[in-house]
């Protein structure tokens, strides 16, 4: 986890302040353990902050993701979730039939990593990835 310093230090390097909203959801974001969302995240810092509005949540995410901060992931049917960087290295296999999620591990992509390298010179940032497709019930049916 990044200490709270180093964040500061990274935002303000960038011409950003560490308001305390932002330090909250920076830290509500590294505490989940799912793809907690904006909803959820906001129900946490209006408890304490009571005249936060939304916006400024989605500002933030907005912000954090730019910065490299924190991993946004579209796992369909509108669910969106957000990570702290260093817990963004996996990838989601997610059921487009009946939603189901599954995590693999980042290495389960290295080859395809190195076959991009190989075959265009792309050096893919493959650390955070949704794979749609269907599970193995639902592909059966
Ligand atoms: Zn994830
Ligand atoms: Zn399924």
């Amino acid at each position: 986890m990044q200490q709270p310093r180093d964040i500061a230090r990274e935002l303000s390097r960038r011409g950003y302040r560490l308001t305390p909203q932002r330090t909250m959801i920076l830290s509500i974001i590294e505490d989940s353990d799912t793809h907690i969302n904006a909803e959820e995240i906001y129900a946490q810092v209006v408890a304490r902050y009571p005249r936060v509005n939304i916006s400024t949540v989605y500002r933030t995410l907005e912000l954090l993701k730019q910065l490299g901060m924190i991993y946004e992931i579209d796992l369909g049917g509108g669910r969106v979730g957000y990570h702290p960087e260093d817990k963004g290295h996996h990838h989601h296999l997610i059921c487009r039939k009946c939603g189901a999620v599954i995590d693999i591990n980042e290495s389960a992509l290295f080859s395809v990593k190195a076959i991009l390298l190989q075959a265009f010179n792309f050096n893919a940032d493959l650390k955070h990835l949704a794979i749609y497709g269907l599970c193995e019930k639902c592909n059966k049916e």
